[in-house]
């Protein structure tokens, strides 16, 4: 095998496959059951758990961890995925720093939270690689929905649907199911094929027929939809992404990044995927980070992040660009690209630094070059395809608490909605509370 660190270019094989294959391995490997009782053990059980409170699926933290520490990690699992079905992802993906163990009082007193993510990996673990499902579904009701898009928030409102008797079809675009778990989570926070496994082991509810490589606005439209099923649920998630719109942003070896990451997520050997010697990720979130820290595992030399306002403004949790940094991304703050230039290929980028000025952020004349064989975009993803009869707000499907959009008879949650943060685990809050509102509404309950 060809092994090529030193090259300039964008180059398959900088590291050899035994070096990716451990670069890529679990970032945090499950826990063994002496060193979940011992997490457990640290919890003090409180009455009014802060850290319940800032689980956005409102999962009953100290009830699962009494569990665990009493030796049923089974039991703990049911009340994880009671309300929160793809617990097994969110205890790998969520942003537990800014969550539940950001709230944890062993957190606020001591600076070191009782590890609540882990122990819910370890409990969920137990019957996600069993492949033991804890729910049965009620009678059937003879009611159909619709679900667009089978990412986190299709996927939540459709088990809770097909849990309450209804028969669901779960439409995606993509040739998969899983959303951006599949497609986007950084590859170490979804070791082992664990998205696909989570999504085998909840279908097992029954009830849920998937249908993938369908399209809604080139294979199906909502009236068809509607007339079709009694209830639709949108699910589709930010499917477009933003532009630069500066000289240059055609030339070879510049690429968005969330398709550099889903091309990742999807490659069988991680050798053959070529990467640049020098790349430069623009953008401040977690895509940003993942692409930076992903280019640094597979290989590339310096990966430089540039985002154009200040740390404080990155979406991307102290925690993350804490990573980036251990794993050797640069991250610069207050500059933003001007010009990327190359002779077809892209060989070097441009930045003005920034400051805040009184009509927003405005240049300050200094500027910089970086040299770059890669540039990834990551700076933010768009609504893309939602049909026109919905109404929008900022750019999302208006909702309302119940989930319920502005047309009679369809639903939406998820990034594609308003009201979430754009996070794995809100997409399943919505799509779980949504599935509650249409249960309601096809069975006469609601108002
Ligand atoms: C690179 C990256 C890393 C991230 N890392 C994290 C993380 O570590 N932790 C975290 O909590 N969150 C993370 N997020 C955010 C998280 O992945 C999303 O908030 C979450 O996946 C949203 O779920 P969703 O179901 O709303 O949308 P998605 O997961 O985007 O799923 C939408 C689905 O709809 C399908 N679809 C779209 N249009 C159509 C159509 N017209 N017809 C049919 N199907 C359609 C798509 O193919 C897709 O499968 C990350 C996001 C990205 C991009
Ligand atoms: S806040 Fe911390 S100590 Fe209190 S119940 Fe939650 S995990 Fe346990």
């Amino acid at each position: 095998m060809t092994h090529s660190p030193q090259t300039d270019g964008v180059v398959a094989a900088r590291l050899d496959a035994a070096t990716l294959e451990a670069h890529f391995d679990d970032l945090y490997p499950d826990f063994d059951d002496h060193q979940a009782r011992v997490a457990a053990d640290r919890c003090y059980f409180c009455h009014d758990a802060p850290c319940m409170t800032a689980c956005p699926t409102t999962i009953d933290i100290p009830l699962f961890i009494r569990q665990i520490q009493t030796g049923l990690p089974e039991a703990a699992a049911r009340t994880i995925l009671a309300q929160n079905i793809l617990g097994g992802m969110c205890a790998r993906v969520c942003p537990t720093e800014t969550l539940c163990e950001g709230s944890c009082v062993r957190e606020t007193a001591e600076g070191e939270p009782v590890q609540i993510g882990r122990l819910q990996r370890y409990a969920t673990d137990r019957l996600l690689l069993a492949n033991e499902h804890p729910f049965t579904r009620a009678a059937a009701t003879g009611k159909t929905v619709a679900v667009v898009g089978a990412g986190p928030a299709g996927l939540a409102a459709a088990h809770r649907l097909a849990m309450h008797g209804h028969d669901v079809t779960l439409f995606d675009a993509r040739p998969k199911a899983g959303g951006l778990n599949e497609y986007g989570i950084a590859a170490y926070k979804a070791a082992n094929g664990i998205a696909q496994a989570e999504v085998d082991w909840l279908l097992r509810i029954g009830g849920i027929t998937v249908k993938t490589g369908v399209k809604l606005g080139a294979d199906m439209t909502l009236d068809e939809l509607k007339a079709d099923y009694d209830a639709v649920f949108l699910g589709m998630g930010l499917a477009g992404v933003n532009a630069l719109g500066i000289e240059g942003e055609g030339l070879d070896g510049v690429r968005d990044a969330v398709e550099f990451i889903a091309e990742l997520r999807q490659c069988a050997d991680r050798s053959t995927l070529p990467i640049g010697r020098n790349v430069v990720v623009i953008g401040g979130g977690m895509t940003a980070v993942d692409a930076a820290v992903q280019s640094r595992l597979l290989g590339a030399e310096t990966v430089t992040m540039v985002y154009r306002r200040g740390r404080e403004a990155m979406a991307a949790s102290d925690y993350e660009i804490d990573h980036a940094a251990t794993e050797g991304v640069t991250v610069i703050t207050g500059a933003m690209p001007v010009a990327i230039r190359g002779a077809g290929k892209v060989t070097e980028i441009a930045f003005a630094y920034t400051r805040s000025g009184p009509k927003g952020l405005e240049k300050t004349g200094e500027t910089f070059t970086l040299r770059a064989d890669q540039v990834f975009k990551a700076i933010g993803q768009t609504l893309a395809g939602a049909p026109e009869a919905l109404a929008l707000d900022k750019g999302k499907i208006a909702i309302d608490a119940a989930g319920r959009s502005s047309v009679a008879g369809v639903w939406a949650g998820g990034d594609c909605a308003t009201g979430g943060e754009d996070l794995t685990v809100t997409a399943v809050q919505q799509g779980r509370d949504a599935a509650e509102d249409i249960h309601a509404a096809l069975t006469g309950a609601a108002g």
